[in-house]
């Protein structure tokens, strides 16, 4: 039977560079993939980058109003026709071995269902990567829904500032914590670091969390 994996992990636990090299791993045996992710407005949306320095594009975005589902089906549908053709007597038709799902914790709660469907109905395998919680501590509505009904949970581990295990994602403005604002705030393009738009994220324990906090978790 074909699962639904979550592999979450604080930001820069190298998420990307496991999808990528997942989506490596399958090729390398002569299985397609298709890589999905969250329609973001951003420059690069449509890309997977791994820090490492590799970069794809995906195959197709999936818009917050989108059936994830049916995308999939569509894109499916291409691959079987594509190989098609050029199938050699005796050998399979091709198809989709796994979707890969990049920055999963922007699906909403409903199409992460419907990924959940992809693998127990279409017995394909969806791997979902993405981050569990926002800078305030609380679960992005994809993750928790992941959480919530994936087969499979594994995490990513990064390490803090001070050696221990990453746990949450403090957001820095103009290079200070802050612990309020929107749950989505991506780092605008071409902002100077002193610019109140330059948003970083650093990957923090729970110790170095609550002393940044003031020990406040999750703020009302
Ligand atoms: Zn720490």
């Amino acid at each position: 039977m074909a699962k639904l994996y979550f592999r979450y992990g604080a930001m820069n636990s190298g998420k990307s560079t496991a999808l990528l090299q997942a989506a490596y791993n399958y090729e390398e045996r002569g299985q397609a993939v298709l890589l999905a992710k969250p329609e973001m407005d951003t420059k690069g949306a449509d890309q997977i980058a791994s820090r490492l320095g590799v970069t794809r594009t995906v195959d197709f975005l999936i818009g917050a109003e989108d059936d994830a589902g049916e995308l999939f089906r569509r894109h499916r549908d291409r691959v079987r026709e594509s190989g098609s053709d050029a199938l050699i007597p005796g050998e399979s038709a091709p198809d989709v071995a796994c979707l890969l799902i990049d920055e999963a914790q922007f699906l909403t709660p409903a199409q992460v269902d419907q990924v959940f469907r992809i693998a127990v109905e279409g017995a394909v395998p969806v791997m979902a990567y993405g981050i569990r919680t926002d800078f305030r501590t609380l679960a992005f509505p994809g993750s928790r829904r992941l959480l919530e009904i994936a087969h499979s949970l594994e995490e990513l581990k990064t390490i803090c500032r001070c050696g221990r295990k990453a746990l949450f994602n403090g957001r820095k403005i103009a290079g200070r914590f802050v612990f309020d604002g929107d749950q989505v705030a991506i780092d605008a393009e071409g902002a100077s670091v002193r610019d109140e738009h330059f948003v970083t994220y650093e990957s923090l324990c729970g110790v170095c969390y609550l002393e940044e906090s003031g020990g406040v978790l999750a703020p009302a």
